[in-house]
């Protein structure tokens, strides 16, 4: 077993936090204080990533991005996961499921969304429908050729950033029937109809978005009907594996930062590390790290190594529930070590303490995760997550 990171791996690391430390950094506190990135520095923050070289990193360089390893792309968003208010979103990942589009939505949707030329959000939740897809309400039919589609989406991330949103609906309301559509901004009948504040303050909005017989041409549909789920899923994969990278990420600062508080904090003639109670909470810290950071590259490397789907899929719910319930204690650990300024707003500690909140809460709760770990142990037992070299 070979548990180095190579040079390139080390190197993109690099990359990764210095994008993170010079770029995203600076921009914390103007995002906490404005709720989100103010308009006027997003054009910007895009153009750096690009001369970064930072643009396309989840895809493959035949449609013009980084082509990367899974432990490649790891490393960097790992990094991208030290910065507070969802700044890591600026360094875009179009979807995996867009390389399945025809070669034409390839050239209109996929290239420039990789070069961030455009954007594109995904809408699956609703007001009944988040846990459990098939409660999705909104409804797709097709008249004369041309797709209608009505019905509430709700949480739809990063829509004020975006200029394009895949919509998960149910062709003539059939739950057996789920299928992707790709929206344009503005689209006659989608009305955008508030975007509501958050715990965090995210680089970008939460729309809810409202489709009234909103018309999308026919060479709109994403694959084929009912293949929306199937595609859903394979970016699940991706996301989760990207939550966990991030929760790694911000743990560690937290756990950094807390590290270097309790050396130098005084209180009662000594350094707050020398009471047991605070250097016991650096210890646990550091051991949930440690078990954090090794499941998730060992997933990624899985990935890379071609593991089948399945285990894919078991290990990616399981290393998503770990990475962001530890990364929960971590911070809040990190929180208490700073005492009083671990409350305060201008302290990044603060910050990720609610940032970190909603990583046990989207893209699949923790629950969810707890059913798909359960329900794999069930089938294909224990080994599934315990095997061994025998
Ligand atoms: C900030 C933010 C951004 C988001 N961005 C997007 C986005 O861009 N696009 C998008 O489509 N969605 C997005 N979401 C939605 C997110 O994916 C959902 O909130 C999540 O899937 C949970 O769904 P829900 O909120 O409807 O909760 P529910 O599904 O109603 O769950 C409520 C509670 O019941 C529990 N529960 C449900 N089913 C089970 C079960 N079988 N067993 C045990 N417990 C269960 C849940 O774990 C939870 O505790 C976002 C959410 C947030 C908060």
């Amino acid at each position: 077993m070979n548990f180095d990171f190579s040079p390139r791996e080390r190197e993109l690391a690099r990359l990764g936090r210095a994008f993170a430390d010079e770029v995203l950094v600076p921009l914390e506190e103007a995002t906490d204080r404005h709720g989100e990135l103010p308009m006027e520095l997003r054009a910007g923050v895009r153009q750096a990533v690009r001369d970064w070289g930072l643009a396309g990193i989840n895809h493959g360089r035949e449609h013009g991005g980084m082509g990367l390893t899974m432990v490649e792309q790891t490393v960097i968003e790992e990094q991208l996961g030290r910065v507070t208010n969802g700044l890591w979103s600026c360094v875009w990942r179009p979807p995996v499921s867009l390389k399945s589009g025809t070669p034409e939505q390839i050239e209109t949707y996929l290239l420039p969304s990789i070069h961030g030329e455009r954007r594109g959000a995904f809408a699956i939740s609703e007001p009944d429908a988040g846990s459990d897809p098939r409660r999705v309400q909104t409804a797709a039919r097709q008249r004369d050729g041309v797709w209608y589609l009505t019905g509430d989406k709700w949480f739809v991330t990063s829509y004020n950033a975006s200029d394009f949103i895949i919509v998960h609906a149910h062709v003539d309301g059939d739950p057996d029937k789920p299928t992707l559509f790709l929206v344009d901004k503005p689209a006659a009948g989608m009305t955008h109809r508030r975007s509501p504040a958050f715990m965090h303050n995210f680089a970008f909005d939460h729309a809810e978005l409202r489709f009234d017989d909103a018309p999308v041409p026919a060479n709109r549909m994403l694959g084929e009907v009912g293949q929306g789920f199937e595609m859903t899923k394979d970016w699940f994969v991706e996301a989760r594996l990207q939550i966990a990278s991030h929760a790694v990420g911000a743990a560690t600062r937290a756990a950094e930062l807390a590290n270097d508080y309790a050396a130098n904090r005084h209180a009662f003639d000594r350094p707050i590390r020398d009471f047991q109670s605070i250097e016991f909470m650096l210890a646990d810290m550091a051991v949930e790290l440690f078990a954090a950071k090794s499941m998730l590259y060992r997933v990624a490397w899985e990935i890379d190594s071609g593991a089948d789907r399945k285990t894919i899929h078991a290990r990616a719910s399981a290393l998503k529930l770990y990475c962001s319930e530890a990364a929960g204690r971590i911070v809040d650990k990190a929180v208490q070590i700073f005492g009083g300024r671990g409350y305060m707003r201008e302290n990044p500690v603060e910050r990720l303490y609610r940032d970190i909140r909603v990583d046990r809460i989207w893209e699949g709760t923790s629950e969810i995760q707890r059913v798909v770990v359960g329900s794999q142990i069930r089938k294909r037992g224990m080994g599934v997550y315990t095997e061994t070299a025998i």
